[in-house]
């Protein structure tokens, strides 16, 4: 380090990393930052960043809030380059030091809430209500991962030895990490995975979803201001085909993923043809969710989780419902419950604090969303039965993105091939004699993130849980909004790789560990 820094001093660590050069996509992000809050607080124009800009559209309305500059894929090995250099100097900070600037991004954004609460509105579509949890769960990522490195890498750790030798575990940053994050929680899991890698001593190259980079901008400005390097932290807005150029750099040491299973698994096979040392991947992927609710289980318990579980952020969560199955002796009661529990909802402006269900994410979205609604309701060819179709009130925004809820019954559960990624419930009755064979269908999909269970019989709930079919179980409550420290998160099989975000152990995967044998 060069000579007058001190490690603990982050602002003078900062100053000097700065200087390092600049890639194009960092310039372009500087003004970018400053562009997109103008036309957010105000309906000005945006001070032109250099190069083609894409304009950010609202769920809510289709209006633009913002504009990107996408980066090049030719920007990429230069960007690499100063990420490798990042990586040398902050690596080479204390653990402390490293969790104080998370710690310090905690509280600006408990201070910032109210904007940062309107971009998650804006930019993802978001109910007031789900702003707040996402919002909340951002800042307990960052004091989470910033209290568990402090616990578990502030000094290395002593294992035992005989007289005479001392044995130490080291953790250090495994190198520069290329951080791929959705839009379903542009900040949380963006800021999640970013928080991670760092605080672990890795550089990260971050790039977020195509349709949400503007609070991403806003993160990685807000973790710069924090103390975080410009060369430790780089974002590279784009579309898939830059994600997939990322990931093919060579120099990547890690890729930390959440999104689909098809694209994991692309991942997971352009790392595994590369050259050179073997990457670290940690992918966090969908499911096709089951919740299983017997004969025994209470009604309207049941009827209010299976509400929240499947409709709440219009379904666009990867832990959401799915696939309900209900016992035969129950599931007409049940099934005329929950239909009218969902005919209450309010579909429309997330803006407007009285609505339930907002906009999903995309034109694209909401397009493949409805052609799904279209085959299920051809019930002569789906064979399914519709039992709830929601429709959009008048007052609906133009230009949105809205799929109003919809409940259709499958003749089985093995008719729900795919993960469906919306506001829309898919059923199947069973009877109490079936219900191993109705596990070894849930099994059979090969997901295995979360697992909703409601029944007042311990041997029933313990034979379930005995399957191990998810991540994350839920017995007699809804089964989304894990809590972090509370509920790690995260599945198995085409569901991802674990270890489970919000967990014990999610740092040690962005680490690798050194033992040091010192004959004393
Ligand atoms: N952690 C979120 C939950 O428990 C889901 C995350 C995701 O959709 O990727 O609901």
């Amino acid at each position: 380090l060069a000579a007058g820094v001190e490690f603990g001093d982050s602002q003078a660590l900062s100053a000097l990393l700065a200087s390092l050069p600049q890639t194009a996509a960092a310039r372009q992000a500087a003004a970018i930052v400053s562009g997109a809050k103008t036309k957010l607080r105000k309906k000005a124009a945006i001070p032109k960043p250099a190069g083609p800009t894409r304009e950010i559209l609202s769920p809510i309305d289709g209006s633009a809030i913002g504009a990107v500059a996408d980066a090049g894929t030719s920007e990429l090995p230069q960007a690499m380059d100063e990420a490798r250099a990042g990586f040398r100097l902050w690596s080479r900070q204390p653990v402390d030091e490293r969790a104080a600037c998370l710690d310090r991004a905690a509280q600006r954004l408990e201070a910032e809430a109210p904007r940062w609460l309107r971009l998650l509105q804006l930019e993802a579509g978001k109910t007031l209500d789900d702003a707040v949890s996402e919002w909340r769960e951002a800042i307990d990522f960052l004091r989470y991962y910033a209290a568990s490195a402090r616990d578990r890498w502030g000094s290395p750790q002593s294992m035992p030895g005989p007289t005479g030798e001392d044995n130490k575990l080291h953790c250090h940053g495994r190198g520069v990490f290329v951080c791929i994050s959705p839009w379903n929680f542009p900040l949380a899991i963006f800021i999640g995975q970013v928080a991670a890698a760092l605080v672990a001593g890795n550089s990260v190259l971050a790039k977020p979803a195509e349709q949400t980079p503007l609070i991403a901008i806003e993160a990685v400005a807000l973790l710069h201001r924090c103390g975080v390097p410009a060369s430790a932290l780089r974002l590279i807005p784009g579309d898939g085909e830059i994600g997939a150029a990322l990931v093919a750099l060579p120099g990547v040491d890690g890729v930390a993923f959440t999104g689909s299973a098809d694209v994991a698994t692309r991942i997971n096979r352009a790392l595994a043809a590369k050259d050179g040392p073997i990457a670290a991947l940690i992918a966090e992927t969908g499911g096709i969710n089951a919740m299983i609710v017997d004969a025994t289980a209470l009604p309207e318990q049941v009827s209010d989780d299976v509400v929240a579980s499947a409709f709440r952020s219009a379904g666009q969560r990867c832990s959401a419902l799915r696939l309900l199955c209900v016992q035969e002796d129950v599931a007409d009661r049940m099934i005329a419950m929950i239909a009218g529990a969902a005919r209450e909802l309010a579909v429309g402006d997330p803006r407007d604090v009285s609505v339930h269900v907002g906009p999903v994410i995309d034109a694209d979205a909401r397009g493949a969303l409805l052609a799904h609604i279209g085959r299920m309701s051809a019930q002569d060819k789906s064979g399914a039965i519709t039992h709830f179709t929601g429709t959009l009130p008048a007052d609906t925004p133009q230009g949105g993105f809205y799929v109003a809820p919809h409940i259709f019954e499958l003749r089985s559960a093995a008719d729900l091939r795919s993960e469906i990624f919306g506001p829309i419930l898919h059923v199947v009755r069973y009877k109490a004699s079936e219900l191993d064979a109705l596990l070894d269908a849930i099994e059979a999909k090969g997901f295995g993130l979360t697992l909703g269970v409601h029944s007042r019989i311990e041997a029933t709930i313990a034979h379930i849980l005995d399957r191990r079919l998810a991540g994350n179980c839920y017995v007699n409550r809804n089964m989304i909004g894990a809590v972090v420290g509370t509920q790690p998160f995260g599945g198995f099989n085409l569901s991802g790789t674990g270890p489970k975000a919000g967990g014990p152990h999610y740092l040690a995967r962005f680490c690798i560990e050194q033992t040091i044998t010192i004959n004393t």
